[in-house]
């Protein structure tokens, strides 16, 4: 199989010299025409029962030619047979949800989690029931009732990893889904390792430019089938021309993520040597739970790190407020580099007990590390850091 340098380059474009063309085609239809009343009818109910493509499309809540090249694209990198595309990584989640509870009525799932999931895992908003474990829990929990086993690795904002095929194992015949947004199919292909489910916020590095709010699943055909018929009666649709960006951002992913990868290793390494910084939780510098998975389960430790301030909540907010070029705003992923404060903003949804317990403190920083010079952005880091010095001094 082609390795994914080349698969983000040429996947889902297989058909383009039949085709005659050089760039993905964009089609906005929202519906189309019917000509053949019969061919309608076997179009429509071969979609609304889940299947992938038709002879006519019929509407676009159905199906759409250039949502359904990304889908493609993506399968094609995380080593599945199907993706299913979603206007977002929550409606992503909740369309799994509502998939596995056709099963049962009860989830396991680790902590921590990015804060949304956790806060609609908890709040039973889907008729699911949550039970939180940790991972060595995961086999002595699961019973007749279990849908699914949830995990999150790198975990969001702690970076801690999770062994995703002792996961897999201690599942036994219950589906594990794996949020893999942090590592990207560069990094790690959770279905090569028995995940049943591998879900992106593409917001995050699929996307890679802040500009498309969009969530896939990976996985083979049966949940394939359950999630088109999620989509198509919930609608929780990925436009054509975010999955039209998205399918163009797909050639630079592999460039993207490796450079932010280096960048992130060289800051990593000297803020964890700066006076006003008390820990970096990095997995490129072993210092988050089972570090020893990169080189194998991993690629390599992704360019997302938190850090703790000496000086609590009130140095972290001076550091937000002191960078200039990296942008203080939530969300990761992107070419260009962001710092946010989880406690504040993203796990803000998470109550404080929870919190607490995973180390997301008043003086935690998340930085996502982007593709810029690594010296214009330690010069920016530090004056910041100095900044939080001064005042705090003051
Ligand atoms: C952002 C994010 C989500 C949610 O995705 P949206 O696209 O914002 O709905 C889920 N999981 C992780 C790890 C995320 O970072």
């Amino acid at each position: 199989m082609a390795r994914p340098e080349t698969l983000g380059v040429h996947a889902g474009r297989e058909d383009f010299s039949e085709l005659g063309v050089h760039a993905p085609p964009l089609d906005l239809s929202t519906t189309y025409p019917v000509r053949d009343l019969d061919e309608g009818t076997t179009s429509f109910d071969a979609l609304v029962g889940g299947a992938a493509t038709a002879a006519n499309p019929i509407y676009a809540r159905l199906h759409n030619p250039t949502v359904a090249r990304f889908e493609n694209a993506l399968a094609q990198l995380e080593g599945t047979t199907d993706a299913v595309a979603f206007g977002s990584g929550m409606a992503a989640m909740s369309a799994c949800l509502l998939a596995a509870g056709q099963r049962g009525k009860h989830v396991l799932a680790v902590r921590p989690l990015y804060g949304t999931n956790d806060h609609l895992l908890n709040s039973g908003l889907l008729g699911i029931r949550t039970r939180w474990v940790r991972p060595e829990e995961v086999a002595g929990a699961i019973d007749t009732d279990t849908a699914l086993v949830i995990i999150e690795t790198p975990a969001n904002p702690t970076l801690d990893l999770i062994d995703i095929a002792a996961v897999v194992k201690a599942a036994g015949a219950v589906p594990v889904l794996v949020d893999s947004t942090f590592a990207t199919p560069v990094l790690q292909q959770p279905a090569t390792l028995g995940a049943t489910l591998v879900l992106h916020s593409a917001t995050k590095f699929l996307g890679g430019h802040g500009d498309v709010i969009a969530g896939v699943v990976a996985c083979n055909a049966d949940w394939a089938v359950a999630l088109r018929q999620v989509r198509a009666a919930t609608g929780g649709l990925l436009h054509p021309l975010g999955a039209y960006l998205l399918h163009r951002g797909l050639p630079t992913l592999s460039l993207r993520v490796l450079k932010a990868q280096e960048n992130a290793q060289i800051l990593a390494e000297r803020l964890a040597a700066h006076a006003m910084v008390a820990k970096v939780s990095y997995p490129g510098l072993g210092t988050v739970a089972n570090a020893h998975l990169v080189g194998t389960q991993m690629r390599g430790p992704g360019s997302l790190m938190a850090f703790e301030m000496c000086g609590g909540h009130a140095a972290a907010a001076r550091v937000m407020a002191a960078v200039k070029l990296a942008t203080p705003a939530v969300s990761l992923g992107s070419v260009d580099t962001l710092i946010q404060h989880p406690a504040g903003l993203t796990h803000r949804v998470v109550d404080a007990a929870t919190q607490a317990q995973h180390g997301i403190t008043p003086g935690l920083l998340r930085l996502s590390v982007g593709i810029e010079h690594v010296e214009d952005l330690w010069s920016d880091l530090s004056q910041a850091l100095d900044a939080a010095r001064l005042s705090a001094a003051a």
